[in-house]
């Protein structure tokens, strides 16, 4: 847009910068008040509730600008809030937007960052319908929250998971933190590395097929990491779990790293923004499971079984030897 090339935010203001905002959407069909009004007026399918997640981006905490260009981060922001609904066997539908930033924002910047987010939530039927826009003294903040639904009680709760329960993980692990270690280090990550961290893709399909088969009893997405979101599992569902490491499912790249420097592999298990699907499965389902992992083209691998306990969490290495593995995924306010 040649004619916004130089402009800010303080020179375009509040209002038109929320009418161009609501000229980019096109409401989907369960919208019947979209951006413009004082509230969103939207419906969901009959027999089904409402789920809904929020999720914060500040800048220089969860994101960098001179690591990511605007556009994609605005796919990653509605990327990381879709995968929350896919985490409860959801459908996701409406998305709201909270932005805040500094006056001297180039608009062309935010307007590559509206392209992105609308770009992700359409791939998926999702309508912006709303959100708020203010200054920011400082950094970028941006608030993504998401509306989907599930068939009446059908939603995949952390509480699930039962002994005996198979634990299963979509993709592969450790990609993003990889490509995040080498940024901090300076070093150039591969872009298949670099895709998986500053493009996760939600496991929309995936989750939605589990709801709808009754396929997965616990299920999260891993944010923080395997370690420390299948321990919200084991917590929630008061039960222990044997992963192998052997089964961990790595990419090849991440393989090319860990031979050269074997102590890189704990990022598959420590290592956070995989946005994977980690869910426990009946084993009477796992037919089931290899079925739709074909139907969808996306691994699913069986990485270890769930126990009778009360939250602990072993690893067996390859000589059958189990050990209890230390949970320390991200936390915002504990650094050590
Ligand atoms: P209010 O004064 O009630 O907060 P606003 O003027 O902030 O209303 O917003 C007007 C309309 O624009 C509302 O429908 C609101 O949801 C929408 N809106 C504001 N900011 C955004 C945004 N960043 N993304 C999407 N919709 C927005
Ligand atoms: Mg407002």
């Amino acid at each position: 847009m040649s004619g916004t090339l130089h402009l800010k935010l303080q020179d375009l203001g509040e209002f038109k910068l929320i009418d161009r905002i609501r000229q980019q959407v096109v409401n989907g069909s369960g919208v019947h008040r979209g951006i413009g009004d004082d509230a969103a007026v939207v419906s969901l399918p009959d027999g089904h509730h409402l789920l809904t997640s929020t999720d914060l981006l500040i800048e220089d905490v969860h994101f960098r600008h001179d690591w990511t260009d605007c556009e994609t981060l605005g796919h990653k922001a509605v990327a990381v809030n879709l995968s929350d609904i896919a985490a409860m066997g959801g459908t996701p539908r409406y998305l709201y937007l909270g932005l805040a930033c500094p006056g001297e924002t180039a608009v062309e910047d935010l307007n590559a960052f509206l392209t992105g987010a609308l770009a992700e939530a359409e791939q998926y039927n999702v309508t912006l319908v709303g959100g708020d826009t203010c200054r920011s003294p400082g950094p970028w903040m941006i608030s993504v929250t998401i509306e989907g639904s599930t068939p009446k009680h059908q939603a995949i709760g952390r509480d699930g998971a039962q002994p005996g329960d198979l634990i299963m993980v979509s993709g592969t692990l450790g990609d993003s933190a990889l490509a995040l270690h080498l940024l901090r280090d300076s070093k150039e990550p591969e872009s298949a590395l670099l895709a998986r961290h500053h493009q996760p893709k939600a496991r929309v399909e995936l989750g939605r097929q589990l709801g709808e088969q009754s396929l997965a009893k616990a299920m999260i997405d891993i944010s923080d990491g395997l370690a420390s979101d299948l321990e919200h599992i084991l917590q929630a569902s008061q039960v222990d779990a044997i992963i192998e490491e052997d089964k961990l499912p790595l990419s090849e790249v991440f393989q090319q790293h860990t031979d050269t420097n074997p102590a890189l592999r704990e990022l598959a298990l420590y290592g956070g923004e995989d946005y994977e699907l980690l869910f426990s499965v009946a084993p009477e389902n796992v037919a089931e499971i290899t079925a739709l992992s074909a139907e969808i083209n996306l691994p699913i691998t069986c990485i270890g079984v769930i126990q009778e306990g009360s939250g602990a969490l072993s690893l067996q290495d390859k000589t059958g030897t189990a050990r209890p593995i230390l949970v320390r995924g991200y936390d915002h306010f504990c650094r050590s």
